[in-house]
């Protein structure tokens, strides 16, 4: 059975045979400070006495839209994003979006902590096209992620949000193809991008071999921040790209998990940030998610299954499990079993990995079978049931995987199965740090109650 640890590191896979071993660069982002841009103007000003009020009573940051509603137009953008953002039919912002997006718009350093599937893409998406003035063979903003769908997903929503701006040009840069192909795009004036995201592995090793320049960069993102700086290797890749940009840039950084330990790592790389945290962790239990476990044996599983798609009404189901092998057996047994399902892991070609995420997307399919590589940022907005048919490692990824239902303030179901008392040990684990009431799943479950009509 191929060992788990390999999907979560899964960007670095075919960079670490071409790169060199990577300089030590344990005080880069420490030493990385100097004039970040930091801005005192009325918007932030605002938000920030906001962020005091709620904290001072407590608010929730999570509700998809906040008591005081404001509108986007109210963030003084550029009139083209406008247009996008009511072509996508986004109507308000969010409460994070309302508290988030005036910060980074006024050049803020923004350190941000919210709710799975509330919408932090889109704070970084038009905070930097905001921000860009694109220049021909200039590269203006680099956003770094940790999965190669999640860059890909990212690609897109700078497409759609830069709709109207169509000098601003986005790429998107990871491993698992040649490299050539970006080489190609970098070394062409008319092609380069103005906006790249990409995984850490990929980016560096361009960086390195002197094809991607990054002295005109003026945004820094990283989306799921702590998964990305949690391992030593990623957070050396991400530092030495760092150190490529100049030292006078915005950096902005985002996750729905942010523990206390991460935070200072995150904040090295920043100057003077914004953090806006939901600091009290039950408030990151998503509202409208009914969430039940079932107990059974191993040898259980597959039956259980089985019965639960054929009696549970869905629109689109993930189910997670722990290896690439797992993965693909369970996969074959429900296709075998006439349901409509693919499934996802780091064992793929990457050109297959994207096509199926894009047929999912697509709903040509219904359910998807996945490992942990699905289980951060994904956003599939059909998906209204989560299947742990593996339990997740922690409470973090558990929170992560169950955040794939109930985008944006839908309705959703997630369903563990409980085979072992580690498992047992796991689902108490994020009962307490969620304050979450995870109950055994009843006979039957009214449609209503978790199908958005
Ligand atoms: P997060 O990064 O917080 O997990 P996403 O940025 O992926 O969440 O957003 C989740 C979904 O909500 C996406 O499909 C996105 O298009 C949608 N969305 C985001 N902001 C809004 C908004 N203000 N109005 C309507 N839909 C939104």
């Amino acid at each position: 059975m191929a060992d788990h640890a390999e999907d979560l590191i899964d960007y670095e896979e075919e960079e670490e045979e071409t790169l060199q071993p990577a300089a030590a660069q344990a005080g880069a982002a420490a030493a990385a400070g100097g004039e970040a841009a930091s801005g005192t103007g009325a918007a932030a000003g605002e938000s920030a006495e906001a962020s005091e009020a709620d904290k001072a009573d407590g608010k929730n940051k999570g509700s998809y839209v906040g008591v005081h509603s404001t509108s986007f137009r109210d963030f003084l953008m550029k009139p083209e994003l406008l247009r996008a953002i009511v072509d996508c039919g986004f109507e308000h912002p969010s409460e994070v979006q309302q508290e988030t997006i005036p910060a980074a718009i006024n050049g803020n350093d923004v350190l941000c902590q919210a709710k799975s599937g509330l919408g932090k893409t889109a704070v970084f998406v038009l905070a930097t096209l905001n921000k860009i003035t694109p220049v021909p063979g200039a590269v203006s903003a680099i956003v770094l992620c940790h999965t190669r769908e999640l860059a890909y997903q990212i690609k897109n929503e700078y497409t759609r949000f830069s709709k109207y701006l169509p000098d601003i040009k986005t790429e998107v840069f990871y491993g698992g193809v040649p490299i050539k192909h970006d080489q190609d795009i970098l070394n062409d004036k008319d092609k380069c991008p103005n906006i790249i995201v990409g995984t850490p592995g990929r980016i560096l090793a361009l960086v390195r071999e002197r094809t991607l320049r990054l002295s005109s960069v003026s945004s820094f993102v990283i989306d799921e921040c702590d998964k990305v700086l949690d391992s030593i290797d990623m957070r050396r890749d991400v530092q030495e790209i760092f150190k490529a940009t100049p030292h006078n840039k915005q950096v902005l950084m985002f996750s729905a998990t942010l523990n206390k330990e991460n935070r200072p790592i995150c904040k090295k790389f920043m100057q003077d940030p914004r953090e806006i945290y939901v600091d009290d962790e039950a408030k990151l239990t998503l509202h409208g998610l009914q969430q039940y476990y079932v107990t059974l044996p191993e040898a259980g599983k597959n039956r259980k299954l089985n019965d639960i798609l054929d009696s549970l009404e869905f629109n689109q189901v993930v189910i997670f499990v722990k290896s690439i092998q797992r993965a693909k057996l369970l996969n074959r047994l429900l296709n075998s079993c006439n349901f409509s399902s693919t499934c996802i892991h780091s064992g793929m070609q990457q050109s297959e990995r994207i096509e199926i995420y894009q047929q999912f997307k697509n709903f040509s399919k219904r359910i998807m079978v996945a490992t942990d590589i699905f289980g951060r940022g994904i956003d599939v907005e059909r998906v209204n049931i989560v299947i742990n048919y593996d339990i997740s490692e922690d409470a973090d990824s558990y929170l992560h995987r169950v955040g794939r239902a109930g985008r944006f303030g839908t309705k959703g179901l997630a369903i563990t199965f409980v085979a072992t008392d580690e498992d047992k040990k796991v689902l108490e684990s994020v009962q307490e740090r969620f304050e979450v009431n995870i109950t055994e799943l009843p006979a039957t479950i009214d449609p209503k109650t978790y199908m958005t009509s």
